[in-house]
């Protein structure tokens, strides 16, 4: 059935009770994802105000053959929030659905709705005296609906697991406007399939989040942030396994970054001034949380690099002495990714590999990539302790970031091809949307491919969620 525009946006705005943007100048923002990599177009924008709403509007759809693309922050990286360009699809912003519904401090558990900002459940925990230990550069505009859909990971996932690992339940509007109650705040439920772990990493394609149970974590005594400059890949896996062996739970971040992705950020950040000079090969930074005291971190810590200098892992370490030094350390990772996007057009390839494969991998890659595009600069950083690194490529000096884009296939092919070749993914935490999408079918052996068709099938016959992602 072809939707009727006229029918279908009196009805949504009286449903929404105005809550529904139709204004090119206004939707635009909802229709283009935060690389720029891929714009839209919708029938309207809605934002409803509670679940019901929520349900009622996607019956409504159905009726009129609407097609749905929900959406949180708009922060995703490989277009999953971006409607195609058929402009017959809702966009459903679920950012007006931002309030805490309850924090229970005995059970520590926190019930949010989907729209909530990931920032301000963080905030929520620890006025609480608790942790909501999710944590990624996007966590100012992230909302946690997406943060679940997508099953983002992050920078703690190496002590405290990804965003399934944070969720205990689930309240979810069906493709066919049902909504289901699935907000259990249980460790424990083992009565048939898991629902729960159906929707999260559905990308918004089996149904609506509006609400989920999250797990609280004791807030730590005291955070030690350190950077070290190290030589090769091979001796950043030794100094994790090292800091495992030594801080056990208490490692909680292990992240990387090439000189290449340092030098992106002092390019781009007039205030950014490099950690080490000259700048290494590769630089790590750590982080230990300590259930004591900042004293016992700090011993620990000191310790444990005394140890990597002593085996010649590490070259030179810098611990921060100051909350303003430690957040001075993260602000150089977390910009990495800004400063990309402030050089124009570069290729993402967000993988994950067994650790021992890595150094082997990127060697491999790295060679490759270089007679495909000679002079195309690697900008390699990310969560090493969970085996996740982003190995981007940017444009060889003089080459405009655009012209890049000419060689997107054959370099995904390059590294994707050398992922699979390990046994690696293809996507450790950014989801498929429809960046990868056609990808997704190479890597997939049918088997699989045949079980994630069939579960689309049995939730969403029609197609109607969030139509054109992942599958
Ligand atoms: C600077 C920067 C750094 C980042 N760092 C990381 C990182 O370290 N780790 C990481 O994993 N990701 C990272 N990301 C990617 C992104 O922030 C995450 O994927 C985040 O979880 C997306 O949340 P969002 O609310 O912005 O979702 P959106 O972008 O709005 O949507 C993402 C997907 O989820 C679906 N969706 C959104 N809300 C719902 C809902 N309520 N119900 C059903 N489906 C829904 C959308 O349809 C879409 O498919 C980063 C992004 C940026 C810009």
């Amino acid at each position: 059935m072809r939707p009727n525009p006229t029918d279908w946006i009196a009805q949504a705005s009286a449903l929404l009770k105005g809550h529904l943007v139709t204004q090119s100048s206004d939707t635009e923002p909802f229709l283009t994802d935060w690389r720029k990599r891929y714009h839209g177009n919708a029938i309207g924008v809605a934002l409803p105000g509670n679940t019901e709403e929520v349900a009622a509007l996607v019956r409504l759809c159905a009726a009129h053959g609407i097609s749905i693309v929900p959406q949180g922050g708009n922060t995703g990286l490989v277009g999953g929030a971006t409607p195609d360009t058929s402009g017959q699809s809702d966009v459903i912003s679920m950012r007006r659905m931002n309030r805490i519904r309850s924090i229970d401090t005995r059970a520590d558990t926190i019930t949010v709705e989907a729209g909530c900002i990931l920032a301000e459940i963080q905030q929520a925990a620890a006025h609480a005296d608790r942790l909501f230990p999710l944590s990624l550069a996007a966590e100012g505009s992230c909302s946690i609906g997406g943060n679940l859909s997508t099953n983002a990971g992050g920078t703690q996932v190496l002590r405290y697991g990804n965003a399934r690992a944070q969720c205990l339940g689930l309240e979810v509007v069906t493709a066919n406007g049902d909504v289901w109650d699935g907000l259990r705040a249980l460790r424990k439920d083992n009565t048939g399939y898991d629902l729960r772990d159906l929707f999260i990493g559905a990308e918004g394609t089996l149904g609506i989040i509006t609400a989920a149970v999250l797990a609280l974590q004791p807030r730590p005594a005291a955070q030690v942030t350190a950077l070290a400059a190290i030589d090769s890949l091979d001796a950043a896996l030794e100094l994790l396994s090292l800091a495992r062996a030594h801080l056990g739970p208490a490692l909680t971040a292990f992240e990387i970054m090439s000189e290449v992705s340092i030098g992106v950020v002092r390019a781009q950040f007039a205030d950014e001034r490099p950690p080490f000079s000259p700048l290494p090969a590769w630089t790590v930074l750590l982080e230990s949380s300590d259930t004591e005291s900042e004293v016992h971190a700090r011993e620990r810590f000191e310790s444990l690099l005394a140890l990597a200098f002593e085996r010649g892992v590490v070259q030179d370490a810098l611990v921060a002495q100051s909350l303003a030094q430690s957040q001075a350390f993260w602000r150089i990772r977390e910009r990495i990714p800004e400063g990309q996007a402030r050089e124009g057009a570069n290729l993402k390839h967000d993988i994950a590999l067994p650790l021992a494969a890595i150094p082997d991998f990127a060697a491999d890659a790295g060679q490759a990539i270089d007679q495909v595009l000679p002079g195309a600069r690697l900008v390699v950083f990310g969560h090493l302790g969970d085996g996740n690194l982003h190995y981007n490529v940017a444009a060889p000096p003089g080459m405009a970031p655009n012209d890049l884009l000419a060689y997107q296939a054959e370099i995904a092919t390059v590294v994707n091809d050398r992922v699979q070749a390990r046994a690696g993914s293809i996507s450790a935490e950014h989801g498929i949307g429809q960046l990868k999408r056609a990808e997704l079918r190479l890597r997939k052996s049918p088997v699989e491919l045949a079980m994630m068709q069939a579960i689309k099938q049995a939730l969403d016959p029609h197609n109607r969620m969030n139509p054109g992602k992942i599958l």
